[in-house]
């Protein structure tokens, strides 16, 4: 290898030692006879000095521009004192160059390495290999690769195998569009993109391998509104013989050790748990971001007899929810445009309005409150709504009153909203289990129940009964660890006898005949002598965008796709040969325009 050091690595105790670089030119300057060139490689910069007494190793350095590729050798010293540069890792020294070899020469990068430039996104991903080459970006991936080293080493010492899994297969219901691949020898027959492993890993439990991880590319073909990527990578992982309570255990042993290696932050141990119930009650929402003090307060019971159907008629409906949301001093903080623009914003999730009484002095009994809904309350109700929320003078409480699901989502949205808004997070890292899940969820549109998590969930033991005669209370053995209001992974015990698989994919409207001809391998690995198992998949993408501050998942994979899931740097996907079509069977119903 040519190099001896890299850039970020030099400092004071290799004072007169002779070294070799190698990297880019990441600036040039030239000091009245004097050129410094600032050397950039993976690990950071270095500043070499050139002297025109070395006249042909001068002239070379005259010639070198940005982005250069370049090998040097010289002789690090100490930089004088009033040109220590504490900014970078290599700031104490510099190195006298004696040799510099161009190993490559470099067109003008379409964007500046060397200065900030504000560039818009594409162009970032159509040059992603400069773009990489910032710091800030390179930082990134760096963690990233630390972060999965330290996730294989636990995972390693606690007995799991790493083991791949197939890319081509079924189609897998996991609830998303899947990537479709044509077969060439079976024409008309189509591979599908694993949107998991989720049933090769249970095979591998039938097969008793007992621990298994992977770390696993996955794809699902949504339309990308949120931060979503058509590929990403989940830490997949399976046990057998382990109940919920261990697995549980074992994995936020594993990302606690994680953020002590890689981060040096000490989280909680254990992690605090949350029922789905008490999460949708109180933070409406199933990934809770414990750093926002606010809470939801059911109010719906105070609300049955005032004369005001907007409250009235969802309290006396089991379906609604009518509910409060008190936020401290935000009848100060919050001015009337504020209360508008949330009114919008709740509208964003279908509520229909967003009342709210402003509570100037709580002594003054009504009087001393501010509301255009406070004529509808009598009394009584007005001084239980207080109680009820724990108002205090300065407060302002904002009320949802609809379908649940609209005021869980708007409420649970604007208790976010509102804490960022008014920098009321407290704590950095707030990591916990939402447990006690729901085995279904009712779909208004379909007119039937869907998994909430998978098919494959169990249900609590004690819950068997209800599987068939009572499904919507029927909970199951999820799990989902969520941190700051993020879901880092989830997953399940899962059905390891077939008549209750069987039950479950009657509940979902699944067939026999159907079941047979998608699941018939898994109803047949049930047979086999299929252990008690469970496991979980964490978001790699999600965990590492949290951990290294990063605004975008795109910022933390090497190589993202665009918001309408295409790759900027290599034009994927695009057109095919006709010859290749041909021998797929596959015919284009829809010709791309300009060709044939
Ligand atoms: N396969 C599940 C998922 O992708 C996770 C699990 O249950 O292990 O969400």
């Amino acid at each position: 290898m040519m190099r001896s050091h890299y850039c970020g690595q030099l400092n004071e105790s290799l004072d007169g030692q002779e070294i070799t670089l190698c990297g880019w030119v990441h600036r040039r300057r030239d000091h009245g006879g004097v050129i410094f060139l600032d050397i950039r490689d993976r690990e950071g910069l270095a500043q070499v000095v050139f002297d025109p007494d070395r006249a042909e190793t001068f002239a070379v350095a005259d010639r070198v521009r940005s982005e250069f590729v370049v090998c040097i050798r010289g002789k690090v010293r100490l930089r004088p004192a009033g040109a220590v540069n504490p900014n970078i890792a290599s700031g104490a020294i510099e190195v006298l160059g004696y040799v510099l070899d161009v190993l490559n020469d470099a067109e003008t990068p379409p964007f500046p390495l060397n200065e900030y430039s504000d560039v818009g996104e594409e162009t970032r991903l159509r040059y992603r290999f400069i773009d990489l080459r910032r710091p800030e970006m390179a930082e990134k991936l760096k963690l990233r690769s630390r972060i999965t080293a330290s996730i294989r080493r636990y995972l390693d010492e606690n007995g799991f195998l790493d083991v791949e899994t197939p890319i081509l297969g079924r189609p897998t219901p996991e609830g998303a569009r899947d990537y479709l691949v044509p077969s060439r020898t079976h024409a008309g027959n189509f591979f599908a993109l694993p949107q998991s492993p989720q049933l090769f890993k249970q095979l591998l439990m039938v097969a008793g391998f007992d621990r298994y991880y992977q770390i696993a590319k996955c794809f699902r073909d949504e339309d990308l509104r949120a931060d979503r990527q058509p590929e990403f990578t989940q830490i997949d992982i399976e046990t057998s013989f382990m109940d919920e309570e261990q697995i549980m255990v074992m994995m936020e042993g594993m990302i606690r050790h994680l953020f002590a290696q890689v981060l040096e932050v000490a989280l909680p141990n254990p992690f605090p748990r949350m029922s789905y119930a008490e999460a949708i009650g109180r933070y409406g929402s199933d990934k809770p971001d414990l750093r926002i003090p606010l809470e939801l307060v059911e109010v719906a019971d105070l609300m049955t007899a005032v004369d005001f159907k907007v409250f009235s008629a969802p309290a006396a409906d089991p379906k609604c929810r009518v509910t409060a949301l008190r936020v401290p001093q935000g009848g100060e903080k919050l001015s009337r445009k504020d209360i508008d623009d949330y009114t919008k914003f709740v509208g964003i999730y279908g509520a229909k309005g967003l009342a709210y009484i402003k509570v100037n002095d709580l002594a003054q009994g009504r009087e001393g409150l501010q509301s255009p809904i406070l004529k509808f309350l009598p009394d009584e109700v007005v001084t239980a709504l207080m109680q009820r929320t724990g108002a205090q003078n300065g407060d302002l409480i904002f009320f949802g009153a609809d379908k649940a699901k609209v005021v869980t989502e708007a409420l649970g949205a604007l208790r976010i909203k509102v804490g960022h808004d008014l920098g009321l997070l407290e704590g950095q890292w707030r990591p916990l289990w939402v447990v006690d899940f729901p085995m279904f969820e009712f779909d208004d549109k379909e007119n039937r129940w869907v998994s909430l998590h998978h098919p494959f969930t169990a249900p609590k033991e004690e819950h068997l009964d209800k599987l068939a005669h009572d499904p919507g209370n029927c909970l199951s053995r999820a799990y989902d660890m969520v941190l700051n209001g993020t879901e880092l992974g989830g997953g399940s015990m899962r059905i390891y006898r077939k008549e209750v698989q069987q039950e479950v994919f009657h509940q979902l409207g699944i067939d026999q005949l159907e079941a047979e001809e998608k699941f018939g391998f898994l109803l047949d690995a049930l047979k086999y002598g299929c252990p008690p198992h469970g496991g979980l998949a964490f978001g790699l993408d999600r965990l590492v965008m949290l951990m290294t501050g990063a605004k975008s998942i795109r910022d933390v994979m090497a190589f993202p796709k665009t918001q309408s899931a295409a790759c900027m740097l290599t034009g994927a996907p695009s057109t095919v040969n006709p010859k290749q079509l041909v021998e797929l069977g596959v015919r284009v119903a829809k010709p791309v325009k300009g060709e044939g």
